[in-house]
């Protein structure tokens, strides 16, 4: 058994609502848009909310009772999209937020989707794999009349991977009695998985950050970054960035984090992680550090790609970064959002930062509906060519409306989606 999945991170998913965030986050936007009431009273709330408590059989016998959530937020622009995941402080109060996050996201690419989470109330660390896939298997089945490729499309989130996405995949397409890939992303290669996918988000993590350094005027040579978390999403982000000339010099996962002002050979790392299953005890470290000194080393660059609420009230004004590129969904408060604007830092929001995930996972969808694949090349080039165009429309909008980049994405995701909720009008 390995342990738990609790961390030492800064923020607590108590320490702030996430969906009063989402809520305040969408308002701010609504009022710049002038955004019709009817309108605004649609979309600042999540559409579907379902919440199952479902049996598990684990392995001593005993049959334990676990609870999730699935949360469609909004459907008017195609089925909805949205990852699953598993940890102890899942709330439905933060698959709700995440599940609006994930609209806005689909929305400031252009995907035709709406927006869904899940995530099911566990400590994966704690489980054996017989048990997890029977969580899964059984979570699966529970949610399963949400599930499908023409309504909902979950994929790998926070502790689920593609053995998660393969079991899910399974027990759906075992109740329809067919094969069904498109019914989830992030899948294995072998059934159905594409190219691309599990370094989609991270990716797209350094694409963006290319974009703002170039608008910054900065070379990545300059550039120290700290990145928190060392997940699917951040080891990618850590080891894309490093390759294109960027410094890095902090890493953390759940246990800790590893600071070298010299920059850390990430692949060394990566090897030292894979051996180990932490960063901690890694030889080029100069230093152990905690998540929260992380954040407020003396970088130029941030990247939070771990859990909701790293930066606060309480941490904003000690951020010593220029740039702060959300990885994880919602790791800044509105607080802190507001201190980092009057600071002068500049965020890249979560809807735009970390969308290169849902975008790979839109074109892995595509190439299952079609059972035609594509090659990693071309995925990577179209990859690149939405987050480019979503990032130079966001500070387009960002510049018109002289307000932040978030709420640039904001403007440019709401939007759309009130245009299309709007031309389709109300039924019946
Ligand atoms: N869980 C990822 C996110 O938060 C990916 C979602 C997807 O691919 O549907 O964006």
């Amino acid at each position: 058994m390995a342990s738990s999945v609790l961390t030492d991170l800064p923020g607590t998913v108590e320490a702030a609502n996430p969906y009063v965030t989402a809520q305040r986050q969408f308002d701010q936007a609504a009022a710049i848009l002038q955004l019709d009431p009817g309108l605004r009273a649609v979309l600042r709330e999540v559409r579907r909310e379902f919440t199952v408590n479902f049996p598990v059989r684990m392995d001593n016998g005993s049959i334990r009772v676990f609870t999730g959530y699935r949360i469609q937020h909004n459907l008017t622009r195609g089925p909805a999209k949205g990852g699953i995941r598993y940890h102890p402080q899942v709330s439905l109060d933060e698959v709700k937020a995440l599940s609006m996050w994930m609209t806005w996201k689909c929305a400031v690419t252009n995907l035709p989707y709406g927006g869904a989470k899940g995530g099911v109330i566990c400590d994966p660390g704690q489980l054996s794999m017989q048990e997890l896939e029977n969580l899964t298997r059984r979570y699966a089945s529970e949610i399963s009349i949400l599930i499908g490729p023409e309504s909902d499309i979950p994929a790998p989130d926070v502790n689920t991977n593609q053995q998660t996405m393969a079991w899910i995949m399974d027990t759906i397409s075992m109740e329809k009695g067919y094969s069904i890939p498109a019914t989830v992303t992030g899948k294995p290669l072998s059934i159905g998985g594409s190219e691309g996918r599990p370094a989609a988000t991270g990716r797209g993590v350094m694409v963006v950050t290319m974009e703002a350094c170039k608008r910054l005027g900065w070379e990545p040579q300059q550039c120290s970054v700290a990145i928190q978390g060392f997940g699917n999403v951040g080891s990618v982000s850590a080891d894309l960035l490093q390759g294109q000339g960027f410094k890095v010099v902090a890493v953390s996962d759940v246990y800790g984090g590893i600071y070298n002002p010299d920059g850390l050979d990430i692949p060394a790392v990566l090897a030292h992680h894979a051996a180990t299953g932490r960063v901690g005890g890694f030889a080029g470290a100069r230093e152990e550090i905690s998540n929260s000194a992380l954040l407020e080393l003396p970088v130029t660059i941030l990247i939070p790609a771990a859990l909701e609420n790293q930066f606060t009230m309480q941490n904003a004004a000690r951020i010593q970064a220029k740039l702060v590129v959300e990885a994880a969904n919602g790791p800044t408060t509105p607080e802190a959002d507001d201190i980092f604007h009057q600071r002068g830092i500049v965020v890249v929001p979560d809807i735009l930062a970390n969308a290169g995930g849902v975008t790979v996972s839109y074109f892995e969808w595509v190439q299952d509906l079609q059972s035609f694949f594509w090659e990693e090349e071309e995925i990577n080039a179209r990859l690149t060519r939405i987050m480019e165009l979503a990032y130079r429309q966001v500070d387009e909008l960002a510049q018109q409306h002289r307000t932040t980049l978030r709420m640039g994405a904001y403007c440019l995701a709401v939007k759309r989606v009130a245009d299309a909720t709007a031309v389709r009008g109300i039924y019946p």
